[in-house]
Parts: structure tokens; sequence; C-alpha cells
């Protein structure tokens, strides 16, 4: 078949991203070859007795791209259509944004086919289990640590840990996974961490083009946590938020909310459900004008950050995009397809990458790790002190070397992020 005519794959994706990068780093071909592909896959089946009775039998997988610079780490996505080939192109991802941050972590994602929607939280508790009882001899604080994904929950780590640590003679080893609640070996701090995240780096992007927060304004795609904290943090700063878009679940539309003298971020979070959508009546009686979700991108604003979905900023939105826009801030991941990034580079426009900007979510789950193992948990403002610190490093050395090679960002993130991890097979004396 053409591959034009075939359904979209996302490792396909991910290796022709890392075949670029290795061309332009001039790897060797062992190295290459270790790289492009992951270590370790694992796929098991988890038989689980339903709640009428029945036994139903569930895939999961768990891959580990690559451990050369610590454990891996990733999360776990419980998802009706969730394939082998998804979860190793998002465990290669999460090696080079682990990287990229310089944390010492590999990549590692892990999944299990079925949909929460239709099963009882005692199915969900089986399914777990089951997935930690048939992985628990390959992962663990030393060797792979599981996260949080789409459609699983604090609660579903909560199950998993109890399940690892029985298995392991009930020791406390909380450091086994993350996104726990806080007070059970979560980290303060991890709810702001992604969205203020993306600010710290676009603090140091303005910082460096001479632009003073104050006299900017953004529109941002999205209201859930990433969106909120990006928001909470860059209003802090001086800047003016002046358009918000999210999807409205009543109506099956998005929407996008704009106050041209600024949006008020406790009253849209007052009108907001947990899924980050905005009650688009109480929006509308606050003064905030309704449009049409995709106008986000169109406003006339200097800064836009994608914080909801993939390829939102494509071969045809971006032609969209305001002429007075000057930076943008990556929360989502995958938000700009690589027709778009073309564009924007060819336009002067400013990208801080998403496996940069939103790697704060990553850096907080490793401080949460190293509280969990030597037990010692940190005051939140320590946590967030670290996080600026992290991503204020990592973004000067991606910005200097792009400066340096006259690279594009993203291109200068993937550089740093895979000779980190190819020198770490090196000196392993792996390649
Ligand atoms: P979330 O579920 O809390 O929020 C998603 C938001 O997107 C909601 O406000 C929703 O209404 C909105 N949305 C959905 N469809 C939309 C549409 N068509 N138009 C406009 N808005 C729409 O999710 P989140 O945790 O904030 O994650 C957002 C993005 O950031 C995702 O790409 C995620 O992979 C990425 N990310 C999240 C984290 C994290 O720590 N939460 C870390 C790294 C990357």
């Amino acid at each position: 078949m053409e591959k034009s005519k075939r359904a979209f794959n996302s490792f396909e994706m991910a290796q022709a991203q890392f075949d670029r990068i290795a061309d332009m780093l001039e790897l060797d071909q062992g190295t290459r070859e270790l790289l492009r592909n992951p270590l370790r896959e694992y796929t098991v089946a988890i038989p689980v007795r339903m709640d009428d009775g029945t036994t139903r039998v569930f895939r999961g997988y768990r891959v580990q791209h690559n451990d050369a610079r610590g454990p891996a780490k990733g999360g776990i996505r419980f998802h009706p259509h969730e394939t082998l080939d998804t979860v190793r192109a998002l465990a290669t991802w999460m090696t080079w944004k682990c990287a990229v941050v310089d944390i010492p972590l590999g990549g590692g994602k892990g999944g299990v086919v079925c949909d929460p929607h239709n099963l009882s939280a005692r199915e969900q508790e089986q399914i777990c289990r089951g997935w930690v009882r048939q992985i628990a001899a390959d992962v663990g604080p030393l060797r792979d640590v599981p996260a949080p994904d789409v459609m699983t929950s604090a609660q579903h780590m909560l199950w998993m840990l109890d399940e690892y640590e029985t298995i392991n003679h009930m020791n406390r080893l909380a450091g086994f996974i993350t996104g726990k609640p806080v007070g059970m070996g979560g980290s303060l701090g991890r709810k702001e961490a992604t969205g203020y995240g993306v600010v710290f780096t676009l603090r140091e992007a303005l910082k460096m083009m001479g632009i003073r927060p104050e006299a900017t304004c953004a529109s941002v795609q999205g209201f859930g946590n990433v969106a909120q904290y990006a928001i909470e943090l860059y209003t802090r700063l001086g800047g003016t938020v002046t358009c918000v878009s999210c999807w409205d679940q009543k109506d099956q539309a998005s929407y996008a909310y704009r106050k041209r003298e600024g949006i008020d971020l406790e009253e849209l979070r007052g009108m907001a459900d947990r899924f980050g959508g905005i009650d688009k009546e109480k929006a509308q009686a606050a003064g905030y004008e309704v449009l049409p979700g995709e106008q986000w991108i169109e406003q006339e604003v200097d800064i836009l950050i994608p914080a909801a979905l993939e390829n939102q900023i494509n071969a045809e939105t971006v032609q969209r995009i305001s002429k007075r826009v000057r930076i943008i801030a990556e929360g989502a991941n995958g938000p700009t397809s690589p027709e778009a990034d073309k564009v924007l580079h060819e336009r002067g426009i400013f990208v801080i990458p998403d496996l940069l900007a939103n790697a704060g979510g990553v850096t907080c789950s490793y401080f949460e790790q190293v509280q969990c193992n030597m037990n010692y948990f940190w005051e939140k403002e320590e946590v967030l002190t670290k996080l600026d610190t992290k991503m204020t490093s990592a973004f000067k050395a991606v910005s200097d070397l792009a400066r340096k090679q006259n690279l594009y960002m993203r291109d200068a993130a993937y550089v740093i992020a895979v000779n980190r991890v190819a020198q770490a097979c090196k000196d392993r004396g792996w390649v």
C-alpha cells in the first residue's frame, strides 16, 4: 500500500524525526539502530473477572525505549484504541524529553486496551493490579517508573503501587510510581508543574528577545491543567491573556472566549468543570465574547499557547496566525505539524517546542520519585524553585545551540536530547 494511503502511525513519525536528527549528527549505524527502536517491549494478557461473572482478557503493554541515562519513565494509558506502535512512539518521545531537561531518566510508556467509561471502579482496579502482576519483575524505582496518562488517575496509581508493594514483601516502595496524591507519596507543585514550566521557558524567551511580559498579550488553546497554570503564572508576570478556547461537552463543539482587556482567570475557573470546559452561558453573562473555537489561533496577540490537543497548528491553520505573533510556547504534545513548522521557521516566529516547554510535568514527577525514595518531602516553594532552575537551564542550552548553529528551536532541542542519549550509550560501551 502507498504510504500516503496508510493510517497515520505515530511510531513511524517518531522514527522519521529521529532519522533526520541522526543524519544531522552523523550518528554511526549501530547507535542509529539502537536509538530508533525500543530496548525492551512487553505485551501481556490481563484476565479480569468482570462484575457480571464473566472473564475478559485485556491486552497490556510496557515499552522501555531507552534507559542508558537512568530508569525509564512514562505514563500508562487506558484507551480502547491503544496500540503497541503508539506506546513505542510515546516511549521514544519520553526518552528525548527527559534528556532535553537533563534529568537522569530514560523513556518508557505503557498502556492497556480498555475503555474506562464502560468499566466499574472494581474492574479498573483489577486491570491495574493485573498489569502490575504481569510486569512487576521488569519495572520498579530502579528500572522503570510509571505515571498517570490518558484516562488513568492518582487512584489507578495507588492501586498499582499497592499491588507492587504486596508482591515485593510489603516493602513500602512509593518511588515505583508517580502521580500519587499529596500525602500518599505525591509531590506538592505537581499540578502547577507543566503550566508553570511552559511559562518559565516563555519568560526566558521574552528576556532573550528584549520584550517585557507586561507589554504582551496571549491567546491560549485549552483550559485544562496545563492551560490554567500557564495562564496563572503568565498573568502574575504581568502578561494579559485575551482569549482562551476549550471544548463544550454539551454542544460537542469548541468555543473561544475573548475579553480584549484580559480574561479573569479566577472568574473563568469558577465557571469551568473538572475537564476544563467553560460554561458558555455564564461566560456570556460575564461579558466574554463567544467565538468559534478555532479562532483562538487568529487573535491579534504576541504569544500563542497551544495547550489542548495535537496537530492544531497545521498547514491550513498556520496561515491564519496574525502578523503580530512573535512566540509560540507549546504546552500540548505535538500541537504543530511538520508543514506548519516550515512556515513558522520562515516567518521567524520563535517556537518553544513541546519536548522542552511542557517538560515541567516529567521534571516534577522526577522530583516526586526522588522525594519518595528518600521519604522526605519538600515544601511547594522548594519544588517550584528547583523546577524553575531546571527549566531555565534547559531553555538556555537549547536557545544557545539554536543561536550558535542557526537551528530551528525544535531541531536544537532534538539535537541536544539525541546527543545526550547517544553519548550515554557510547559511554556504557553499548555501541
Ligand atoms: P486537560 O484534559 O486537563 O485539558 C484539556 C483542555 O483542552 C480542556 O480545557 C479541553 O476543553 C480542551 N480541549 C479539548 N478539545 C479542544 C478543542 N477542540 N479546542 C479547544 N480546546 C479543546 O489536559 P492537560 O493535562 O491540560 O493536557 C493538555 C495537553 O498538554 C495535552 O496535549 C497533554 O498531552 C499535554 N501535556 C500535559 C501534561 C500534564 O502534566 N498535564 C504534561 C505534558 C504534556
